[in-house]
């Protein structure tokens, strides 16, 4: 089902990123929903909420590391067969356009798979690992457990009592600071400190553009609010932007060859 959206906000939008110079993308989990990504809730049906709960927690990791690994394992071996959508694709086309940075709060890998280049995953990445008692970044595991000391290996995500990667949130911060145009998309940004990225924007002068499917409290301070799913307003934002240019750039070679 498509939302029905107006166009003027969408003339808006598109005139915004016209005049931009630099963007900055923050979103979250709207943009993955049209990939089918499992919900904590329905993760394989073999965990219950409670479980997705327990383990998410870092508690979990230290308490009962190889229901942890064997929890994780299964989630992992879920995201494989899940592919990105339109919304992931138009954001790879918007780098083409303009100077891009993008900070996700999703683990699953979908923009760089793609075509996003240096994308800012806050929460991490499910795909990749890392043991907390060797120090090993991104390293490789069999069955469940770490290659270099053979302790149970945990996703490179972050967990519920765990605070976010402080290299990687100072850098969305700067990515924040630094743009004409902030799109917020599929969050509803209001989980801190991730929260704080827009308000960074703001401040530092750059206009916002919302879209999400319901509400947000961002929507009151935005300059333009698209109501309407990620996967089908992106490609047409994005389409806009693109469409623009090209007939830019043909009036200015008709104009050029006039004189
Ligand atoms: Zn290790």
């Amino acid at each position: 089902m498509t939302i029905p959206h107006p166009t003027a906000e969408l003339r808006l939008a598109t005139e915004l990123l016209r005049k931009a110079r630099r963007v900055t993308v923050f979103c979250g989990a709207g943009i993955s929903q049209a990939s089918g990504i499992p919900t904590y809730r329905d993760a394989g049906g073999l965990w219950t909420s409670e479980d997705n709960l327990q383990f998410s927690h870092v508690d979990a990791y230290k308490a009962n590391p190889r229901a942890f690994a064997a929890f994780w394992a299964a989630r992992t071996a879920q995201m494989k067969s899940v592919t990105p959508n339109r919304a992931h694709e138009a954001l790879s086309g918007l780098q083409g356009l303009r100077k891009t940075a993008i900070v996700t709060q999703n683990v699953d890998g979908l923009l760089t798979q793609a075509g996003c280049g240096a994308v800012l995953e806050l929460h991490g990445n499910i795909s990749k690992h890392r043991c907390d008692v060797c120090g090993t970044k991104d390293g490789r595991a069999f069955v469940g457990r770490c290659l270099g000391c053979w302790k149970p290996i945990r996703p490179d995500v972050v967990l519920f009592g765990e605070e976010l990667d402080k290299q990687v949130f100072v850098e969305a911060q700067v990515a924040a600071s630094d743009c004409d145009v902030m799109l917020v998309v599929g969050t509803s940004a209001v989980v801190e400190p991730a929260a704080s990225l827009p308000v960074t924007a703001m401040q530092f002068g750059a206009s916002i553009i919302v879209m999400n499917t319901e509400e947000t409290p961002l929507d009151r301070a935005a300059d333009v609010v698209l109501r309407g799913m990620a996967e089908v307003l992106l490609p047409e934002l994005i389409d806009r932007l693109r469409t623009g240019e090209e007939s830019d750039k043909l009036l200015k070679s008709v104009f050029s060859q006039r004189q």
